[in-house]
């Protein structure tokens, strides 16, 4: 388990812990500069505060090692990977044992990935072929009719799974109960921290779990996919900010703007 946060005074003000959920290619990572200072007010906050600071990604642990040895990453107090699938306490090795049990209820990977083999799919690598994860590449033009296909055979044969789409190639069948917002729902409420408290950050389709008819707080980068900015500009929320600025830019200009950071 890891710490519960809280509010802290400091000279009569209210300065409060958050927790912060990000999603890292094209959020996070894609302006150097742009990060190198958000990790200094998010280091700052930690330390000061004792904010959360939480990846979410669609990358497998071992892609996101592999990004870690390239970029000055901090390190994460929590780290979920694989679109919400595994989720790695405190630099644990081992993913939290209670999400791994919750998402094995009507899970039948073998079922899934025998569907899913009777379409015309290109498998990604193994390393991203994960126990509650089947994905595939799949380009934009093939996807607008083979999703309803796929997703109407697997509810067919009674399986509890859910189409992920995003950055116009990458499709992930995952369990139901999982999706990048499940997760960060299951980790808030472990750290209890308020729906207020709690801020997510993404660019693209298998980040709008986050967002989607959520309490928390969520900045969509200005670089977003059009996939996740038509949704976004279909269904406005006063909780969720389209930044102007791209990548780590953006997530310091909507912590300013929704009062995270002063
Ligand atoms: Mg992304």
């Amino acid at each position: 388990m890891i710490e519960r946060v809280g509010i802290e005074i400091v000279k009569g003000i209210a300065v409060a812990a958050f927790l912060f959920v990000t999603d890292l290619d094209h959020t996070l990572v894609g302006d150097d500069h742009a990060m190198v200072e958000l990790n200094r007010h998010l280091d700052d906050h930690r330390q000061q505060h004792g904010t959360k600071i939480v990846y979410s990604t669609g990358r497998s642990l071992t892609s996101y090692r592999q990004l870690k040895a390239e970029k000055p990453l901090l390190d994460p107090d929590v780290l979920i990977v694989s679109v919400g699938t595994e989720i790695y306490l405190a630099g644990s090795d081992v993913p939290d044992l209670s999400w791994t049990e919750f998402l094995s209820v009507n899970w039948n990977r073998e079922m899934v990935a025998a569907i899913a083999s009777q379409f015309d799919l290109t498998p990604q690598p193994t390393s991203e072929q994960r126990p509650f994860k089947v994905s595939y590449f799949l380009t934009e033009t093939i996807a607008v009719e083979l999703l309803p296909k796929l997703q109407a055979l697997l509810d067919a044969k009674g399986l509890d799974a859910q189409l992920v789409y995003s950055g116009s190639k990458d499709l992930d069948i995952l369990p139901r109960r999982a999706n990048k917002g499940k997760a960060m729902t299951f980790l808030r409420e472990q750290l209890a921290i308020a729906p207020d408290r709690t801020v997510a950050c993404g660019d693209s389709g298998n980040d709008l779990s986050m967002f989607c008819d959520r309490a928390e707080r969520g900045i969509i980068v200005g670089n977003a996919m059009p996939e996740l900015l038509t949704w976004h500009q279909a269904n406005p929320s006063d909780h969720r900010y389209l930044a102007e600025k791209t990548c780590a830019g953006g997530i310091l200009e909507g912590l300013h703007h929704f009062g995270f950071l002063p």
